[in-house]
């Protein structure tokens, strides 16, 4: 029924630091911005440990924490933050409609997408539980390799980011394993050769894991397979990064929006455009590059003054 239908003037679809940055400054502008958390409230930040790259923490944060105060500043403002998953979009028209949980059906004059990415994991069961422990699995060196200083570890993949990642960790730890599954790599021959020429970078090829391995304080270690000769080894390692991909969360809006092949939103460069006049991007949903949660909120902050401008002009243009 129409009179269900909610007109909102700011729709923030997704709740990590891109998300909330973006309602701080639309709620700012008096945008009204009404947030929709999605499945995992706070983003991929909720899984990490401890924040320690984000300007103005001089002793870090949880990232957890850092979610919780991100909220509270959105809401300070007056965000009108809530629970529920977009499960469809609309954008063919001049006014941008969205499916709340598949019931609620939203009008919104603008939308700025911050569903961010998810980092793929091996779906192993020891892997995933010391993930969910905070126990030494981690799909992102940048935000956990000091936390393995002069330790060993082991890194999954052999892509551009597995490349850089273990390029990145072999500067903190005293070794890197990195295991490929097949035996050749799949990143630029550069990257490849960075990590090949680096000392303490040792690479197996051909190898798979078969376990994390650990304790009750975290991990141990992994017991890997040679998929060639089937012979199995135990590598010790405190920490295990998997850097197999991420998937942006993009699936929803592939209709409408233009995406790489990848399935990471194209906007506009330098500004937070997408192909849609009115539906702004942010954060990693269009980001495989940088990827952090300072570069998510920089474009969360660009999304809200882009959304703001766009309002601006159209009111300007009804005026006149
Ligand atoms: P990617 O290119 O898709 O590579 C994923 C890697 O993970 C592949 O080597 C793949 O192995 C491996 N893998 C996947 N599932 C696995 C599993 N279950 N077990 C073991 N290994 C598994 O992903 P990416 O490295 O994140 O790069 C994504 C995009 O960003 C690429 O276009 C890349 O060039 C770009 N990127 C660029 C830069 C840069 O230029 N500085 C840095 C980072 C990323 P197979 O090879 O056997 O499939």
């Amino acid at each position: 029924m129409s009179e269900a239908i909610e007109r909102v003037k700011c729709l923030i679809i997704g709740s990590g630091p891109a998300g909330y940055t973006a309602a701080i400054y639309a709620a700012r502008a008096n945008m009204k911005p009404v947030m929709y958390q999605g499945s995992q409230p706070g983003g991929q930040l909720t899984t990490t440990n401890e924040v320690e790259n984000f300007p103005g923490y001089p002793e870090g944060i949880t990232g957890p924490q850092m979610m919780i105060e991100l909220r509270n500043q959105a809401e300070r403002f007056e965000t009108d933050v809530r629970d529920g998953w977009i499960t469809k979009v609309d954008f063919s028209g001049d006014v941008h409609k969205v499916w709340i949980n598949d019931e609620k059906e939203i009008h919104c004059d603008t939308v700025i997408i911050s569903t961010g990415a998810s980092a793929k994991y091996l779906g192993l069961e020891s892997e995933q539980k010391y993930l969910k422990m905070g126990g030494g699995v981690s799909a992102c060196a940048v935000c956990d390799g000091f936390f393995y200083k002069n330790q060993e570890v082991i890194i999954v993949g052999a892509g551009d980011s597995a490349c850089e990642e273990a390029h990145y960790l072999s500067k903190l730890c005293s070794k890197v394993t990195m295991l490929v599954r097949r035996d050749e790599f799949r990143a630029s021959k550069i990257m490849e050769a960075r990590v090949r020429n680096t000392e303490n970078i040792e690479i197996l090829l051909n190898t798979e894991t078969v376990e994390v391995l650990g304790d009750d304080y975290g991990v141990t270690g992994a017991r890997v397979k040679n998929r060639e000769t089937g012979e199995e080894q135990d590598i010790p390692a405190t920490g295990f990064f998997v850097a197999v991909g991420h998937k942006p969360n993009t699936d929803i809006f592939k209709d409408y929006i233009t995406l790489d092949e990848t399935g990471y939103i194209i906007n506009e460069p330098g500004s937070s455009k997408t192909n849609v006049p009115g539906v702004f991007v942010s954060g990693d949903a269009a980001d495989h590059v940088y990827r952090q949660a300072i570069t998510a909120a920089g474009t969360g902050c660009m999304a809200a003054l882009d959304a703001e401008r766009y309002l601006a002009a159209k009111e300007a243009e009804m005026v006149s």
